[in-house]
Order: C-alpha cells, then structure tokens, then sequence
C-alpha cells in the first residue's frame, strides 16, 4: 500500500517539517491561520525531494520569506508552506560579484558588501525581509529598488534550474514577474567598488531617515497598499481621515497613515475589513483606487 504523504515527508525531508503550524508565528503582522504544513529544506538537494513528493501528492505550496509583506487569512494556508532560510549562501566573484542565496536576510547582505567594499545595495539594509521576498517584491527604498543592481536570478521550477538574467526580467514598481510554481533560490548582484566607511554611513543614514518615519511600535507589514501614480498612498489615506480608524485590533497607524497595525488580538479578518474601509474611503473622498502592496493569501476561516 502506498505511503500517506504525512509518513513520506517526516521520512523523506532532513529539514524541519511542522504540522498545522499557525502562520501568525511567521508573518510580522502577527496574524493568520494554521498552514497544514511548514517546511524548511536544508538545502537544494532537500528542496527538490519536497517539490517531488508535493508534485506526486498533488499538494499546492506558497514559499516565503520572512512574511513582512504577508496577510494570511485567519483560515491559514491548505498545503505547504516552504521557508528557504537556510539557503544562506554569501560569496563575491572578482572584483564586483556577489552571489546571495534566497534565504539571506537582507541586512546580512548589505553587512556583506560593506565589509567587501561594494556600493549599490545600501537601501536595503532597513528593509526587514530576505533576499528572496525582496526579489519577489522588487523591494526598494530612497529612490533605489533591488533589481537596479541585479545581474542573475535562478529559480527552479518542475526539476529545473532556470537562469535568468536582467534584461529577461519583468518588474516594476514593487512587482517582479515569476511563473507559477517558480521559486527563486539565489541571485547575484553587479555592484561598485566603495570605500567601506562611505558605505557604513550611507547604511547609517538610510537606517536613520526609517526610524524617524516608520516606528509605529505595534506588529506591521510596512506600507499596506503601493502608492498610486504620482501620489502618495498616506497623503490620500490621511486626506480621508482614516489615521487611528479601527476595526478590532487593526488600526491605520497614527504615526505614519499607510501601516495598518496589530494593536494586540487582530484578526485577518480586521485588517482585511479596515483595508477595505481605507480603499473605499480613499476613493470617495479623492477618487484614488488603492492596491495593497501586502499579498493576501490563504482561506477564510470555515463557518
Ligand atoms: C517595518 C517595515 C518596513 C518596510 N519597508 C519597506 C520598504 O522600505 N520597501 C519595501 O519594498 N518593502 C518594505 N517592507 C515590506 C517588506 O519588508 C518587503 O516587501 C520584503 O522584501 C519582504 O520580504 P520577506 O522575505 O519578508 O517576504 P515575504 O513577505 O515572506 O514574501 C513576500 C512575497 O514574496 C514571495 N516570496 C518570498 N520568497 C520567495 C522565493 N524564494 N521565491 C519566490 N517567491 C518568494 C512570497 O510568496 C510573497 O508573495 C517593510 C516591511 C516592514 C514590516
């Protein structure tokens, strides 16, 4: 008789498998439901056993980094959640090259090129994730974005490693485009040589300009929707007068008018009803249709 798959993946996978593992311990908005199972491979060979037993079993998956950018519904997630966070490599080639694995956090990075004397990738220390949802989100910040400096990305995808380099890329703002089932394992940057104490400070500085505007002291996803064209998605959202609204444990953040917080007890289901006040008001009041930058996944909660 054939294996259940619940046998197969605690046999098969040497990294850690968890089961109905609640994914508010996972997403820094520190809300959503169980997931039926999280996983984190130890490494490629890891990865690609998993992605072979999901394949057979039939089994969806959703890979993620360090859910700063995450709403889970409070229903969870059916099937598997994949963390990459051991994939963890950080090496330069030559004089401007530095290969980053998926799982890197981005300030480990950006530490990286400072102590290597390379420029290009300073703006990326304050923002909290890791180096795959930074790709996957085209993450920026101060005028810069993650794939300005991009050389390659390798994702696999079905057995396969697929290389890809910048000029076969579409992104945008906040928006890379990936195939379904693409997972991006490592990537590497073309970056300027510096000097390292100019860099520290161009760290410094952009870490600086952050706290001024985003401590907001309550669990958050950063800025919930994109900024519209040629606007500011906190002008519109203050212009409406929804700093301090709240639903439950959501609330718009009074610091900074584009973080919806977790006040303590949220539920997804109040960030999704107060984003969805925030996007109706925004548009009567000034007819601008809000986009959430946060991705939304997972089920409700069965009734
Ligand atoms: C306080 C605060 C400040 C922030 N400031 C900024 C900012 O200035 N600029 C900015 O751009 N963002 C900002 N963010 C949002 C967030 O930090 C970024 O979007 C970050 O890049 C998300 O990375 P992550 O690893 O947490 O990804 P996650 O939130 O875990 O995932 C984001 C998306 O990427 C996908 N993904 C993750 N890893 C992979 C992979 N290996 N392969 C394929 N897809 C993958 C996920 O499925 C998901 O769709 C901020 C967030 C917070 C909490």
């Amino acid at each position: 008789m054939k294996k259940a798959f619940s046998e197969r993946i605690v046999q098969e996978i040497r990294g850690t498998v968890l089961r109905d593992e609640p994914m508010a311990r996972h997403t820094s908005l520190r809300v959503g439901g169980p997931t039926d199972w999280f996983v984190v491979p130890t490494d490629s060979d890891d990865l690609q056993s998993l992605l072979d037993l999901l394949g057979e079993f039939e089994i969806p998956f959703l890979v993620v980094g360090g859910g700063y950018n995450l709403l889970v519904r409070d229903g969870g997630i059916r099937g598997c959640v994949i963390s990459l966070e051991r994939f963890d490599l950080l090496d330069r080639e030559g004089a401007v090259l530095v290969h980053a694995g998926a799982g890197v956090e981005n300030a480990a990075l950006v530490r990286f090129c400072r102590d290597q004397g390379l420029t290009g990738l300073e703006f990326l220390g304050g923002i909290p994730g890791r180096l795959g949802g930074a790709l996957a989100m085209n993450a920026g910040a101060g005028g810069g974005e993650i794939t300005d400096s991009l050389e390659t990305l390798v994702v696999v995808k079905d057995r396969t490693l697929i290389k890809k380099e910048r000029n076969q890329l579409v992104f945008g703002y906040r928006f890379l485009h990936l195939e379904p089932g693409e997972i991006i394992v490592k990537a590497s940057f073309r970056l300027t040589e510096g000097d390292p104490e100019e860099i520290s400070d161009r760290m410094k500085s952009f870490l600086e300009k952050r706290r001024a505007t985003q401590q907001v002291g309550y669990p958050n996803a950063g800025s919930f929707f994109k900024n519209p064209p040629g606007g500011l998605a906190w002008r519109c959202i203050d212009g409406a007068g929804l700093r301090g609204s709240r639903i439950g444990g959501a609330e718009v953040s009074t610091v900074h008018a584009n973080f919806l917080v977790n006040r303590g007890g949220a539920s997804a289901d109040d960030f999704l009803a107060l984003a969805a006040r925030v996007k109706e008001q925004v548009r009567e009041q000034s007819g601008v249709e809000l986009t959430e930058e946060v991705r939304i996944v997972g089920v409700d909660l069965q009734q």
